[in-house]
Order: C-alpha cells, then sequence, then structure tokens
C-alpha cells in the first residue's frame, strides 16, 4: 500500500503536466467514483480543462482543474503511471488522462482490487475536503509542528506504533514507515504512549519528516519484484529502492544494523511489525 513517500514520489513525476490541457478523459467502474463524482460526471468536469497543480495531503493525491479537485485515494493498490501504452496484465485503467500536444502518452490510472477511490472537492481550499478535516498533521506540511504533534499525543493509551499509523494523529504514515520511525527513534513499538520519555517522543517527531524524505530521495518502497500486479511503482512504471535502506521492516531474522542482534517480527493490530529488542527499548 502506497504511503506518503511513494505518492509523494509520484506527485513529484507527474509535476511537469502542470498548465497542460486535458484533451480527453475516459472514465469506468462507478464503483470507484464516490458520490456525487460519476464516470459520466469527471469525462465532462475535465475535459478541457487545464490541469493547475498536483497535491498531496497524507496517502491521496489531489489534481486542481479551475472548478475544484479530482482527489485520488490509491488504498491497497491503486497506480498512476504515465506512459505511452495502457499498463498491461490484470490492472485494468479506471481513468485515462490525455493531454493536449501529446500523442502517444497518458495518464492511465488503474486499481487492482478496485478498493482505490475518485472524489471530487469544489472548494479551492484543498484541506477543506471532508476526509482531510479528521486527519492529523502531514509531515511534509506546515501543519506539522511540536505543539500539533504534543497535542494529538493527549489522553492516547494505544501502543506508539499503532498511533503512528492512525491517519487522524499524522497523516501519511503506515506500516512500513511506522516500524521504521520506531527503530530510528529507539523505541519500542509496543511501548504505550504514556510510558514513553518526552524526550523520545521529540526524537520521534523529528525522524519521521527525516525519514520519509530519505524515503522519497531513494522512490519508496516497492516491496515485490516490479512484474507482480501489487508491486508500488512510481509515474514511469519503475519500482522505488527504500526497501534496500530499510533497517527493520521486512528483515525478520536478519543482524539489525545497530547492535548486530536478531531483527524480530511481531503482530500488532492485526499488522506485522519488524524491531530490534536490544536498540528499541
Ligand atoms: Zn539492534
Amino acid at each position: 500500500m502506497p504511503e506518503l513517500p511513494e505518492v509523494e514520489v509520484i506527485r513529484r513525476d507527474l509535476l511537469p503536466l502542470k498548465g497542460r490541457r486535458i484533451e480527453t478523459v475516459e472514465a469506468t467502474d462507478p464503483d470507484l467514483f464516490e458520490s456525487p463524482l460519476t464516470p459520466d460526471g469527471a469525462e465532462d468536469k475535465f475535459t478541457g480543462q487545464k490541469l493547475l497543480d498536483i497535491k498531496r495531503y497524507g496517502k491521496y493525491l489531489a489534481f486542481q482543474i479551475a472548478g475544484g479537485w479530482l482527489i485520488f485515494h490509491p488504498r491497497m493498490s491503486g497506480k498512476v503511471q504515465f506512459r505511452d501504452s495502457p499498463p498491461g496484465g490484470a490492472d485494468r485503467s479506471k481513468l485515462i488522462f490525455k493531454f493536449e500536444g501529446l500523442t502517444e502518452r497518458r495518464l492511465y490510472f488503474t486499481s487492482l482490487r478496485r478498493f482505490t477511490r475518485f472524489y471530487w472537492q469544489s472548494k479551492q481550499d484543498l484541506l477543506a475536503f471532508e476526509k482531510f478535516k479528521g486527519m492529523g498533521p502531514d509531515p511534509f506540511w506546515p501543519n506539522y509542528t511540536w505543539q500539533n504533534f504534543k497535542h494529538g499525543l493527549l489522553n492516547r493509551r494505544s501502543a506508539v506504533k499503532t498511533l503512528l499509523m492512525n491517519q487522524k494523529f499524522i497523516a501519511g504514515v503506515g506500516n512500513i514507515y511506522a516500524s521504521e520511525a520506531c527503530f530510528r527513534a529507539g523505541v519500542d513499538p509496543r511501548k504505550k504512549i504514556p510510558e514513553i520519555r518526552r524526550r523520545t517522543l521529540k526524537k520521534l517527531y523529528r525522524i519521521i519528516p527525516k525519514l520519509l524524505r530519505e524515503a522519497v530521495a531513494a522512490r519508496g518502497s516497492s516491496l515485490e519484484p516490479a512484474t507482480s500486479a501489487t508491486a508500488y511503482l512510481d509515474a514511469s512504471s519503475r519500482p522505488g529502492r527504500f526497501k534496500f535502506y530499510h533497517r527493520v521492516y521486512g528483515r525478520e531474522g536478519e543482524y539489525c544494523v545497530d547492535c548486530g542482534g536478531r531483527v524480530k517480527k511481531i503482530k500488532q493490530a492485526g499488522r506485522s511489525t519488524y524491531f530490534c529488542s536490544s536498540c528499541q527499548q
């Protein structure tokens, strides 16, 4: 599932499309379009419009035209690829944009497992989108401050790793980066918030944007081989390399990069957590 860095890589890849006019739009699969948006409505709204901006909040990607925003939530296996031919295999395109002046290349939105969603937001203020209202600060947005982070910790009783994945606390962090952040902050992922020292929480606060920036620089984490239909791919259909820089995630039984102990894997709230029991207390 793409997390903040993977969606950010796609956004940056697509920025050269800013200012281009959308010439034709093909939309299918009404189940993926959240009311009031429909495939026909999307075709009507976007045909002939200029793409004004592309932004990201949490794990959502947003495309601005004069009347508002198309908001794309990839969820499990959604992809956005800018290519000369339709992505093959079981990935069927749900939305296709053709841009003026570009003959072969099109923007293909695909969703293998059909959990992906498209939303329409008519207000120009992107953060007014109802799904964003209940979300915590995004580590790449100005609302990510120690003040807001600290405020989000109030009355929390859950394990730290589980809280990091809660989008109401922070927007954009999922299973991979929650495990990696706990390792880098030296905190046991099972530790409950009230048991964690303020110094460690502050370290966690500082480490998260740094970790996510490193992941963007390595173009995100693709866990499966690029040929797998569920693998994360960037807008050019290439996998990211950050997996090779993971210190704990996916490294069960391997040596810890810091102490030489073994990385452990446990289940927390139904998800796999990786950690080093000697480095993380
Ligand atoms: Zn260790």
